[in-house]
């Protein structure tokens, strides 16, 4: 059996085709940019989902060694994200699914990022620490659903670091950029806020910002900010660690590409009697490959239509809302 998937609710569109085994045949993907300074503009995204589509398509499809009408389901995400870039992979996925004929369905996009990273790690049951430019989450499947045990109450991290990284001058994303200068500093102390489980970064970044003005380093707010992540986030994983007794993290999301961030995460882990791993690079942003592993997975599982889905596409689907079906 062969899924296509295709992924499309940021800046990436990206189509992706995995076999029943989990092999990935294709991973082919292209990102939107932003004019130098600016952030992400949804319609100009969903422009250029439109415009790359058809070529990621047949690329994959070659890639793959394989013809459209090898394929047995066009899996699409359809949310949490922007609605004009869902809708353009909605109805690039919709165009292809009636023209061959192809089973349609909807894919949920953090769960993709979670069962991609577990597929590529070979973890069973471990705590997810999910962060990418959208979200900061720490996961955990229990009965049925993958539950959220905490979250960020405002901004994420990933945004935390771009928001701070454009306002001095670094170029997008700011992420990589932190963590190159946070070498070259020194503390300098910031709000760290858990609150029971979760987390809060909008301070963070506004004190951050006034200390800049005021003439701090940057290098040393950047090692500061990082230092207080992704502690607040460590105390957080290790009390879901602990709470559900799980004995894997697995850290998913562009952001944990951080080394610093998998050096705290590891020895946390490590205290825990539990192992940290990481999603390889290749799978930790937005690809069309998690999108089409969670297509095998459902349609393995005796996916229906409207199985895993809400509607064609919600900007705001919740991981917590969709029902497991392929497992215990
Ligand atoms: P995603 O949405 O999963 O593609 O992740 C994108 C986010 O990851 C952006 O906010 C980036 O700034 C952030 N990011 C990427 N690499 C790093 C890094 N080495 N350290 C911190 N953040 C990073
Ligand atoms: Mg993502």
């Amino acid at each position: 059996m062969i899924s296509l998937g295709i992924e499309c609710t940021a800046h990436t569109f990206g189509v992706g085709i995995v076999d029943s085994d989990g092999k990935i045949l294709a991973n082919e993907r292209d990102m939107y940019r932003p004019a130098l300074g600016k952030g992400i503009i949804p319609t100009e995204a969903g422009e250029h989902h439109r415009k790359v589509s058809k070529q990621l398509f047949e690329r994959a499809l070659e890639k793959a060694g394989i013809k459209i009408e090898d394929v047995d389901v066009i899996a699409y995400s359809a949310g949490p994200g922007l609605p004009p870039a869902l809708l353009a992979g909605f109805e690039f996925a919709e165009s292809i699914s009636k023209k061959y004929k192809k089973k349609l369905m909807p894919v949920n996009h953090p769960v993709a990022h979670l069962e991609i990273g577990k597929l590529t790690t070979n973890t069973k049951d471990p705590v997810y620490v999910y962060l990418s430019g959208g979200n900061t989450q720490i996961i955990a499947f229990a009965e049925g659903r993958y539950r959220i045990f905490g979250e960020t109450e405002d901004i994420t991290i990933g945004n935390c670091f771009d928001v701070f990284a454009r306002e001095v001058g670094l170029p997008m994303p700011g992420g990589p950029e932190i963590e190159k200068i946070a070498k070259h500093g020194k503390y300098i102390e910031l709000p760290y806020v858990v609150k029971g489980m979760d987390l809060s970064f909008s301070g963070i970044l506004t004190k951050s910002r006034r200390l800049y003005e005021g003439g701090a380093r940057k290098e040393d707010l950047a090692f500061s900010m990082q230092e207080v992540c992704f502690s607040m986030l460590a105390e957080v994983t290790e009390r879901a660690v602990a709470h559900m007794d799980k004995k894997e993290v697995l850290l998913v999301g562009g952001v944990v590409a951080n080394k610093r961030l998998q050096e705290i995460m590891g020895r946390m882990s490590e205290d825990r009697g539990a192992k940290m791993y990481v999603v390889p690079e290749e799978y930790s942003g937005d690809q069309g490959a998690m999108i089409a592993w969670v297509g095998i997975l459902a349609y393995k599982s005796g996916w229906k239509d409207g199985v895993i889905s809400k509607e064609k596409i919600d900007g705001k689907w919740r991981i917590d809302e969709v029902e497991i079906t392929w497992k215990e």
